[in-house]
């Protein structure tokens, strides 16, 4: 979700029915046991979109290489992982004009995110975090991403 400046992920929920799940043509989506994530079989989603209509939050994504909720390849972390530059000018107006964010507090707040969250220094999942997540079969495809 895109708000003025800042990029939010979207987050399931894992709804206790997963519509999403349920309304899947092609038997692509199922629900890992260990965690409650949704698994997406890449291989067999025919990117239909009925997924997206079935959930609440319209959680799941199609990604330019067809992959929902998938790595997308057009993305590169070091340049789309920063904010822009209005982000850090200060404050036009308010009660916090003039005001600046701190560029070093969000870089170190970031590593931590992605640190906490079991990817790499360039917000790349790691192979052992997905393999938790029972991901491992887009390991490869985001070696693209890490190099
Ligand atoms: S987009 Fe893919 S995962 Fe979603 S319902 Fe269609 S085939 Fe299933
Ligand atoms: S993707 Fe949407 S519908 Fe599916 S479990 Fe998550 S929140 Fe629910």
């Amino acid at each position: 979700m895109l708000v003025p400046g800042l990029e939010f992920p979207h987050l399931c929920v894992q709804c206790q029915d997963y519509p999403c799940v349920k309304t899947c043509p092609v038997r692509a989506l199922s629900v890992s046991k260990k965690t409650g994530a949704v698994i997406v079989k890449t291989q067999k989603c025919t990117a239909c979109g009925k997924c997206i209509n079935a959930c609440p939050g319209r959680i799941p994504h199609m990604h330019p290489t067809g992959l929902l909720g998938g790595p997308d390849f057009k993305w590169s972390p070091k340049i789309h992982d920063e904010n822009p530059q209005r982000f850090y000018e200060p404050l036009p107006s308010g009660p916090y004009m003039g005001k600046t964010v701190d560029r070093a507090k969000v870089k170190e707040d970031r590593s931590r995110y992605y640190r906490e969250a079991g990817w790499d220094e360039n917000g790349v999942p790691k192979t052992e975090t997905l393999r938790e997540l029972e991901l491992e079969n887009i390991d490869e495809s985001l070696k693209k991403l890490r190099r």
